[in-house]
């Protein structure tokens, strides 16, 4: 992998607990093992730290954006007791039909976080379970990176390719491992 400086975390799947059901409410809201830590562990090594997440459950009238909120608001509260930071979280409230620019695989999430944080998409990373991660990531230029947790299994099974192509984690505990092993900071 080449440097980067700006980290972009899928959310379910990745940071908390997949559900086939959507994640609908706070206590539905768990942490993979490892993965709080893990952020505040990258943020603590001078990353930038975001999450672009599809959440089309409020279009499809699931939860509503105070729900949401309130899911974000713990995940922020996590990271900054565990000594790191989260700079922003964006996400898309369309569903699949909508003609939206936001919804992943399109890349509009990161293009925002990437005009917000002022950083290149070319020194940002996309860390992500499901194949519309990685491919809202190469629409700009970004790398990506895959995770086994969450959907991570099933994409890789679906997209062997990927194994030579990009790094496959088993999670993102392992993925912290590496960057700071290797030094990837731009
Ligand atoms: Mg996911
Ligand atoms: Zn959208």
């Amino acid at each position: 992998m080449r440097p980067f400086s700006l980290i972009v975390l899928d959310r379910d799947g990745v940071i908390n607990q997949d559900s086939d059901a959507f994640v609908k409410s706070l206590s539905e809201f768990i942490p993979l093992p490892g993965s709080i830590e893990a952020i505040a562990r990258l943020s603590q090594a001078g990353f930038f730290i975001a999450v672009a997440t599809n959440q089309s459950g409020l279009a499809r009238g699931l939860f509503s954006e105070d729900d949401l909120f309130a899911m974000h608001q713990q995940l922020l509260d996590w990271v900054q007791a565990a000594g790191g930071k989260i700079s922003m979280i964006a996400f898309c409230p369309h569903g699949p039909d909508s003609e939206c620019d936001c919804r992943k695989p399109k890349p509009g999430l990161l293009a925002a976080i990437s005009s917000e944080l002022n950083v290149l998409p070319l020194d940002t990373v996309v860390v992500g379970d499901h194949y519309r991660d990685l491919e809202s990531a190469w629409a700009l230029g970004a790398q990506a990176v895959l995770v086994l947790t969450g959907k991570g299994e099933v994409t890789l099974a679906c997209h062997p390719e990927l194994k030579e192509k990009i790094v496959v984690c088993a999670n993102l505990a392992a993925f912290a491992e590496l960057v700071l092993k290797e030094k990837l900071h731009g």
